[in-house]
C-alpha cells in the first residue's frame, strides 16, 4: 500500500533516510521523499515545496495532489499549522479537523466533475489518527472546523470575530484546497493541525512566524512521531466512501 504524507511549516522531514524523487505532472513538476516503513510505501511531500519557501496562495496544490495519484498513493495523511479561534485550543496543541468552511479565492479543482465532499475528510484515516494519538499519549481534539483562508496575510480582528460567531475552532490556509483536490481524485485525505498561535482577536499577542515557527520546532518530534504511529496503523481502505465519491463523479459525467 502507498500512503502520501503532506508536512507543512516546521515538519520537513519524516525518516532519516528517504530517496528524492521528482514527479513531472500537467501542472507541474513536484519533488516528493521516497522510504519504506512497516511494508508501505511512503511518499512526504513538503507543503511550502522543497526549501519550504512558497507561501499557501501559490503552493501548486493540483501537481501535488497530482504527484501522489500518479505515484498510485491511495490515502493521504496531512498536518498542517494552523491558528486557533476557538479559546479551548491551545497553541502547541493538535486538533483532527471534522468540517471546513472555505474562502479561498485560488484554483482548487481539476475541473473534471462535482463530488460530494458532504464529509470532507476519511473517517477511517480520522480513525487512525486518533489509535495513534492514544498510542503515543498525546491529547488530540476531535470534531475541530477549520475556515481555510486565502493567506498569506493574516486575519483581521473583524474577520476573527466574524469566524468565532460562525463556530469556526481554527484558521489556516491550505487544507480546505487539498481535500477537494484529493476527493476530486478519489483519494483519502485527513489531517491534523498543530496550533501555532491564537488568532488575532482572541488574544492580544500579534501572529508571527517567529512564533509559529518556534511552536512548529517545539513539537516537530511529537508531530513525527505521530505521523509514524499513523503509517504503522493506516491500512487498505475498507469502508471509506472517498474513492466511491469520484467513481459516482465520473460515471455522472458518461
Ligand atoms: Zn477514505
Amino acid at each position: 500500500m502507498k500512503i502520501g504524507i503532506i508536512g507543512g511549516t516546521g515538519f520537513y522531514q519524516l525518516f532519516e533516510q528517504m530517496v528524492e524523487k521528482t514527479v513531472h505532472t500537467e501542472y507541474g513538476d513536484v519533488t516528493v521523499l521516497h522510504a519504506v516503513s512497516e511494508g508501505k510505501e511512503v511518499y512526504f511531500l513538503p507543503r511550502h515545496g522543497k526549501h519550504h519557501d512558497t507561501l499557501a496562495p501559490f503552493v501548486n496544490y493540483r501537481a501535488n495532489i497530482m504527484a501522489l495519484k500518479e505515484l498510485e498513493v491511495t490515502r493521504i495523511m496531512s498536518v498542517s499549522a494552523v491558528g486557533a479561534i476557538n479559546p479551548e485550543i491551545e497553541v502547541g496543541s493538535l486538533s483532527l479537523l471534522d468540517q471546513f468552511v472555505d474562502l479561498t479565492t485560488r484554483v482548487k479543482t481539476y475541473g473534471k466533475y462535482s463530488v460530494d465532499i458532504t464529509e470532507p475528510f476519511c473517517p477511517e484515516l480520522q480513525e487512525v489518527f486518533v489509535q495513534a494519538a492514544t498510542e503515543i499519549n498525546e491529547p488530540l481534539r476531535e470534531k475541530t472546523t477549520l475556515v481555510c483562508v486565502e493567506g498569506p496575510r493574516y486575519e483581521t480582528k473583524a474577520e476573527v470575530q466574524l469566524f468565532s460567531k460562525w463556530g469556526m475552532d481554527v484558521v489556516g490556509m491550505t487544507n480546505a484546497t487539498e481535500a477537494a483536490l484529493a476527493r476530486e481524485l478519489g483519494m483519502c485525505y485527513s489531517v491534523v493541525t498543530l496550533a501555532t498561535n491564537m488568532a488575532p482577536g482572541v488574544t492580544d499577542h500579534k501572529p508571527s512566524l517567529k512564533a509559529h515557527k518556534e511552536v512548529g520546532e517545539r513539537k516537530r518530534e511529537t508531530v513525527r512521531t505521530l505521523m509514524l504511529e499513523a503509517i504503522k496503523l493506516a491500512d487498505e481502505r475498507k469502508t471509506c466512501l472517498c474513492h466511491e465519491a469520484y467513481e459516482r463523479a465520473v460515471l455522472a459525467r458518461t
